[in-house]
């Protein structure tokens, strides 16, 4: 028994792979800045929590997107357990900050294990722009090597 229980991408998929997830009030905010990182995103392996890989995925139409649950039905928590596996390289996450959310301790567990197990992660436009742009964001599997899996 290794820890691993969710399914995760196919042998050979592309890193980085990354997690895609905005409350209702910054889908807009995240579909503008899907499109403007299209080339980049599409070469990614991409997880979304449902309506926001829903939302983006017109805007990312050569991107196989993996459908978690809808975030307040568990999307989430889903994210955190592939965080907690160490299948996730960076998340994207615009959480809403003027908006109570029903599944808000899913949303803190979520932060928390990306702290946690050291998996960089922007919560607002401008650090995704600064995370999407990092020389190390191409070359996951050299910055993070065996850190990984340490925990
Ligand atoms: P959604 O979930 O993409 O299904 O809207 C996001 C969230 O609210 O955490």
């Amino acid at each position: 028994m290794n820890g691993i229980v969710t399914i995760g991408p196919d042998a050979g998929h592309q890193r980085p792979v990354v997690a895609l997830v905005a409350h209702d009030g910054r889908k807009e905010e995240m579909a503008q800045w899907a499109a403007f990182n299209r080339d980049t995103l599409q070469r990614c392996t991409v997880y979304a929590t449902r309506t926001t890989g829903k939302t983006v995925a017109s805007q990312l139409p050569s991107a196989k997107i993996h459908l978690l649950l809808s975030g307040p039905l568990g999307g989430d928590a889903q994210l955190g357990s592939l965080i907690a596996e160490g299948r996730i390289d960076v998340v994207f996450f615009f959480w809403d900050p003027l908006t109570t959310q029903p599944h808000d301790v899913d949303v803190k567990a979520l932060l928390r294990l990306a702290v946690l197990h050291d998996v960089p992660i922007a919560c607002n436009r401008s650090s995704a722009d600064y995370l999407i742009s990092s020389p190390l964001f191409s070359v996951p599997e050299q910055y993070r090597g065996d850190r990984k899996r340490a925990l």
